[in-house]
C-alpha cells in the first residue's frame, strides 16, 4: 500500500491498490453493484453505525474507496469523497460549510462556473462574496470579515496563470479561523500539494490532468483531518454528488501514468512558451517557467514544477489569435487541459464568455488572450504545427493591411 515514505510515482501506481483483498487482482476491479449484502442483520447494523464495509454505492463503493485512498495519499491528507464532476466538488465544498449570513473571500481569476455558483446561486440562500486578485496576498487578508467562513482559492489562476502565495492564504485563514480551499486543479498533486502549506481543503476537477485522456468527467474533495472529512463527506452523499464505480476506475487507471504525462506536458510547454516568447508574431507570454513571469520566484517556491498552461496573445490580438486557432492542425481547438493532447481556446468567447468584459479586464483576461495547454506528443512536432499556423497569421496580418 501507498503512504507518505514513497515518492510520487510510486504511490500514484500502487495507491488504493491491495491484491490480497480482490482475489489478487493487480487493477482494481470495479464494483458495478448499487448495493451491498451485509451477512447478518447485526453486520448491516454496525456499518450504518460506522464500522467499515460498504452500504450503497451512493454512500461508498471498492472501487471509488481505492481511488479516494490514492488521491488523499498523493495530496498528504486525511481522506477524500470523489464526485461526479469538479463542479460537484466545489458543491461538496460550499454546501458543507456555509449557511445563510456567511460570507466567502475567493480569488480572480476564478473557474468560471465557481464564480458563478458564489455570485448566482449561493447568493440565493444569503451566502455573500468578496473576489480579489490572485497575486494581492495584503488584499485576501483586509478583505476577511467576522462573517467569513472560508477562503476560497485556485493557483495558478485559470486563464491568466496569476499564482496565489499558498503560505500568505494560509496564515491570513488562519488568523481568522477559518478554512482554506484551494482548488488544486490547475497544478495537480505531482507539482503543488497545497496541504502541507496550511491548506484545509484540496479539490480537483479530475476531468483533467488526474484522469488525463479527455475521456471522463469527475472532481475529488480531500481533508487535510478527519472531522471535515466526515461533513464534506455527508454533504456529498445527501446530495448525490457522489462518483459511480466505472468513472473512479478510469480515473485510477489514469493516475497510474500521472507523473510521466505531467512531466511529459510539462517539458513541452516550457518549450514552446520559450519559442513563443521568441516569435516575432508574438505580444507577451505568461507561463509560470518564464523568468518573465511577475511570480516566477513564488511558482519556484510553491511548485515542483511550472505546468502544462500556457497564456499569450498575438501582436495583431483577437483577430490573429482566432486565424491562429482557425489553422492549427495536430493541436486541438477545444476547451479542458491537462490531457494528452494539446488543446487551444479563446478564453474570452469560450470559457470565461459568462463574465462582463469589464470584468474580465479587471482580471486580467484581455480580448486577445490565447490559452495553450500542452499535451504529450512529440514537441518537434508541436511546434511545426505552431509554424505553420503563426506563418498563416502572417500571410492574414499583411493581407489584412494591404
Ligand atoms: C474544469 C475545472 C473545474 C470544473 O470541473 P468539471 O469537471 O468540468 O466539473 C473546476 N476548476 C478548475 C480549475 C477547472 O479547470
Amino acid at each position: 500500500m501507498a503512504n507518505q515514505t514513497l515518492r510520487l510515482n510510486t504511490r500514484a501506481i500502487h495507491g488504493g491498490l491491495d491484491p490480497a483483498a480482490h482475489h489478487g487482482a493487480v487493477s482494481v476491479p470495479i464494483y458495478q453493484s448499487s448495493t451491498f449484502a451485509f451477512p447478518c442483520a447485526e453486520e448491516g447494523a454496525a456499518r450504518f453505525a460506522g464500522s467499515p464495509g460498504p452500504i450503497y454505492t451512493r454512500m461508498g463503493n471498492p472501487t471509488v474507496q481505492a481511488l479516494e485512498s490514492c488521491v488523499a495519499d498523493l495530496e498528504e491528507g486525511c481522506g477524500a469523497v470523489a464526485t461526479a464532476t469538479g463542479m460537484a466538488a466545489v458543491s461538496t465544498v460550499f454546501l458543507a460549510l456555509l449557511r445563510q449570513g456567511d460570507h466567502v473571500v475567493a480569488t480572480h481569476p476564478l473557474y468560471g462556473a465557481s464564480r458563478i455558483l458564489l455570485t448566482r446561486y449561493f447568493s440565493r440562500f444569503g451566502v455573500t462574496s468578496t473576489f480579489v486578485a490572485a497575486a494581492d496576498a495584503a488584499a485576501l487578508a483586509a478583505a476577511i470579515r467576522p462573517e467569513t467562513r472560508l477562503v476560497y482559492i485556485e493557483t495558478p489562476a485559470n486563464p491568466t496563470l496569476d499564482l496565489v502565495d499558498l503560505a500568505a492564504a494560509s496564515a491570513a485563514a488562519k488568523g481568522a479561523g477559518i478554512p482554506l480551499v484551494v482548488d488544486n486543479t490547475f497544478a495537480g498533486p505531482h507539482l503543488q500539494q497545497p496541504i502541507p502549506w496550511g491548506a484545509d481543503i484540496v479539490l480537483h476537477s479530475m476531468t483533467k490532468s488526474l484522469n488525463g485522456h479527455s475521456d471522463v468527467v469527475a472532481g475529488i474533495v480531500i481533508a487535510g483531518e478527519p472531522a471535515m472529512l466526515s461533513a464534506l463527506r455527508d454533504a456529498a452523499i445527501t446530495f448525490g454528488l457522489t462518483i459511480d464505480p466505472h468513472q473512479a476506475w478510469l480515473v485510477l487507471r489514469g493516475i497510474r501514468t500521472l507523473g510521466m504525462r505531467v512531466e511529459r506536458a510539462q517539458e513541452n510547454a516550457s518549450a514552446m512558451a520559450r519559442w513563443l516568447e521568441q516569435h516575432e508574431e508574438v505580444a507577451w507570454v505568461r507561463y509560470p517557467g518564464l523568468p518573465s513571469h511577475p511570480q516566477h520566484d513564488l511558482a519556484q517556491r510553491q511548485m515542483s514544477g511550472p505546468g502544462s498552461v500556457i497564456a499569450f496573445e498575438l501582436r495583431g490580438g483577437t483577430e490573429a489569435g482566432r486565424l491562429l486557432m482557425n489553422n492549427v492542425r495536430i493541436i486541438t481547438l477545444a476547451v479542458s487541459l491537462g490531457g494528452v493532447e494539446s488543446l487551444i481556446e479563446h478564453p474570452a468567447s469560450m470559457t470565461h464568455k459568462g463574465i462582463s468584459e469589464s470584468e474580465r479586464r479587471n482580471q486580467g483576461i484581455t480580448p486577445g488572450l490565447v490559452r495553450l495547454a500542452a499535451g504529450c506528443e512529440d514537441l518537434d512536432d508541436l511546434l511545426a504545427d505552431m509554424t505553420q499556423a503563426l506563418a498563416r497569421v502572417t500571410a492574414g496580418t499583411r493581407a489584412n493591411s494591404l
